[in-house]
């Protein structure tokens, strides 16, 4: 359990990474820190926890029992991004000690914010697309993950399977079915849709038969179900008609990064897993080894990511000081954006990390406390 009930300060295990992963951590905490002090909320002390593939490759460990009980520990857990394509394990699959923290601390609402943020460049044309308010949720503890390194392997045949429980789709759809009633409260349409494909598999027919069970309790709720092939399509085609949509971890997996490409690119794209007694927060993007060390890389998502820290910490610890610093950030990243001027190499424009940095820091100072 976080250990922070009887503590004043509020205590961040910070694990940036490999590749673009500390690029983007060092300015999301300076304007994190900034936000903060403007707000008058609490200080955060922050301890650098080494994982990653980068610790693998030096320590044959890619994240020890210490670093894990020190995360397990700290009352938020930020993460930049872990993993090189060319560090695998001996059976050839990636570190990833981000699943392995998923598991273990039991976050299982991969959440996934897909807001697409006014003069920031997105690729779809139609005027609907170009103010997108959604959310994913992924569940990150089942389904197909569960398979993870356990699958059965031979030269002719090879077999992963699916799992998925009624305990843990339950606290799942709990979730969602809660977002979708404090974003209804905020003037969202409330509508809750789990994505699955029960047309085929037993499986998802479980699925969405206990998704409609948990949703009586939420009448409010405009509660539906979507096929994910169509969820797929509507991506694209109409991704405004969504509010919240909840699913498996690896239909989450692949269309979070659809929600990515919708607001622009995977670094504005930030995330968090929730669990009930753990958070932790990253960009939805990975190490991105093709543009480590040469100062392109977007922290927008990194930045998102802590002010969705912030706003949890504000929740759980009942700290209004917090939540106004996340709304403050993400509104100076909004308000970083807004001119239609500032694009990032990866949106085929000039800004990198520090230009990008910059001006968020600039509208951080000018921005009044309250919008
Ligand atoms: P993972 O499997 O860990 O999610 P990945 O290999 O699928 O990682 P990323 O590392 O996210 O993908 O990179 C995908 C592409 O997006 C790359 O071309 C990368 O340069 C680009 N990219 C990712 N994050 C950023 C960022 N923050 N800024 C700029 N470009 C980025």
């Amino acid at each position: 359990m976080p250990n922070s009930a009887h503590k004043n300060s509020i205590s961040i295990a910070v694990m940036p990474g490999d590749g673009i992963g500390p690029e983007v951590m060092k300015p999301a905490i300076a304007l994190m820190d900034r936000a903060l002090e403007r707000t008058g909320g609490p200080k955060l002390s922050y301890e650098e926890l080494d994982a990653g593939a980068e610790c693998y490759r030096r320590t044959g460990t890619p994240m020890s029992e210490e670093v894990f009980e020190k995360a397990a520990a700290a009352d938020a857990i930020l993460f930049g991004a872990m993993g090189l394509p060319d560090v695998r394990r001996p059976d050839g699959i990636e570190i990833a000690p981000q699943l392995d923290l998923r598991f273990r601390l039991e976050l299982f609402a991969g959440v996934r914010p897909v807001r697409t943020i006014p003069g920031a460049p997105t690729p779809l044309a139609d005027p609907r697309a170009k103010n997108l308010d959604f959310v994913l949720i992924r569940e990150s503890t089942e389904g197909l993950f569960t398979s993870r390194g356990k699958g059965e392997v031979t030269p002719d045949y090879v077999r992963e399977t699916w799992e998925i429980t009624r305990a843990g789709s339950e606290r799942l759809f709990d979730f969602a079915l809660q977002l979708g009633r404090r974003r209804k409260a905020k003037g969202s349409p409330g509508s809750v849709a789990c994505v699955d494909k029960s047309g085929v598999f037993r499986a998802f027919a479980f699925f969405r038969q206990i998704f409609f069970e948990r949703a009586k309790a939420f009448p409010d709720i405009d509660a539906r179900a979507f096929n994910v092939d169509a969820t797929a399509l509507d991506l694209i085609r109409r991704p405004w008609i969504f509010d919240v949509l909840v699913t498996e971890n690896q239909f989450g997996d692949i269309l979070s990064d659809a929600g990515a490409a919708l607001m622009g690119g995977m670094g504005m794209a930030p995330s968090a897993d929730i669990g009930l007694t753990h958070g932790l927060f990253q960009p939805c993007h990975g190490t991105a080894p093709d543009i480590v060390g040469m100062g392109k890389a977007n922290p927008t998502a990194m930045i998102l990511s802590a002010a969705m820290m912030l706003d949890w910490l504000g929740e759980t610890k009942q700290l209004p000081s917090c939540g106004a610093a996340a709304d403050l950030l993400q509104r100076a990243v909004d308000a970083a954006f807004a001119p239609g001027d500032l694009r990032p190499f990866e949106l085929g424009g000039e800004a990198g990390t520090q230009a990008i940095t910059d001006r968020v820091a600039t509208q951080l100072e000018a921005l009044p406390l309250e919008a």
